[in-house]
């Protein structure tokens, strides 16, 4: 008995320092486990936002876009036809045609990830909330004024995540190379290039005749001009062009285009001009006055008037009467 007490009284007693310590190491390595559970939920969640090189393609419809009472599954997907739609004058402007004017069920695609190239990230986010914000009213209005359209007018497919692909990257990259103006929307293009490969279906893209970009980089080498089913010629073809003995340029690599074979054209031999006086013909040039371009808009979301697309914005002001 004796034994075991003295053996007790050996223990040193914690004293009131080793306690605060431990208090501290422990607070310590909890703070910093803390702070890795935040920073790693900061990244997931910005990996999950700006999920532009993904495993495969995502998208999200708004339930304020989906109408109750309308059965949007009347049309058979073969008679719908997809859009690449931002709010801005062409897009709409096709949109319109195909809507509107042609009375086809369609189906308004938004790629979400990204607007812009990276470095125009904070920007980027500020135009693609305005570019949200002009859709939204330009489909109320047009389903306002319109309201037969609701069932053929589809809840838009926001895309938030794309699926990654190398090879079209790759490809995109020697395009980039060879017509070196396809800047600053470069990423845009390959984007919508991988998203409509890996999509598997034909989506039209409101280009229009330029001279620039993919407008140029397709000149000469697309058919049915005119029409909704304008696209690339076929990649046998765009091979044969490499064979050319005319074509001295060595980096020209034509067939590297066959990675935009989902793309179709509808109003690529349209000038912006063109656009304004048939829409104006049409009596739906107001629905163009809604639309947004501006790829820099300022804290009160009024357009930049400085940015590329801004210098080229046409004057809608005013109906052209021929
Ligand atoms: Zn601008």
């Amino acid at each position: 008995m004796e034994q075991i007490q003295s053996i007790k009284s050996n223990i040193p007693t914690p004293t009131i320092n080793t306690i605060k310590s431990t208090f501290y190491s422990k607070l310590i390595k909890y703070g910093l486990l803390l702070i890795t559970f935040i920073l790693s939920v900061m990244y997931l969640r910005k990996r999950y936002k700006n999920n532009c090189e993904a495993l495969e393609n995502k998208f999200y419809q708004d339930t304020k876009e989906i109408i109750p009472g309308i059965n949007y599954l009347l049309y058979h997907p073969s008679k719908i036809r997809y859009i690449y739609w931002t709010g801005g004058y062409s897009s709409t402007f096709l949109l319109i045609q195909a809507l509107i004017i042609e009375g086809y069920p369609i189906q308004p695609i938004y790629i979400k990830c990204q607007t812009m190239d990276d470095k125009f990230s904070i920007q980027g986010k500020q135009s693609q909330q305005k570019e949200i914000e002009v859709m939204t009213r330009l489909r109320t209005t047009i389903l306002i004024d319109y309201p037969h359209l609701k069932p053929m007018f589809l809840p838009t497919m926001y895309v938030y995540s794309i699926k990654k692909d190398y090879d079209i990257s790759n490809k995109f990259r020697q395009i980039y190379k060879h017509f070196t103006f396809f800047s600053p929307d470069v990423n845009q293009f390959e984007r919508l290039a991988r998203f409509s490969i890996h999509y598997n279906k034909n989506i039209e893209i409101g280009l229009i005749n330029t001279g620039t970009s993919l407008d140029y980089a397709s000149s000469g080498i697309r058919n049915n001009e005119g029409t909704k089913n304008c696209q690339l010629i076929s990649k046998q073809n765009l091979l044969k062009l490499n064979n050319n003995p005319d074509n001295i340029n060595p980096v020209k690599n034509y067939d590297n285009l066959d990675i935009f074979r989902n793309f179709r054209f509808p109003i690529i031999h349209m000038t912006k001009v063109d656009i304004k006086r048939l829409a104006s013909r049409q009596k739906v040039l107001y629905l163009l006055q809604i639309t947004w371009t501006c790829w820099y808009p300022n804290n009160i979301g009024k357009p930049c008037n400085k940015c590329h697309q801004c210098s080229k914005k046409m004057d809608l002001n005013g109906f052209i009467n021929n």
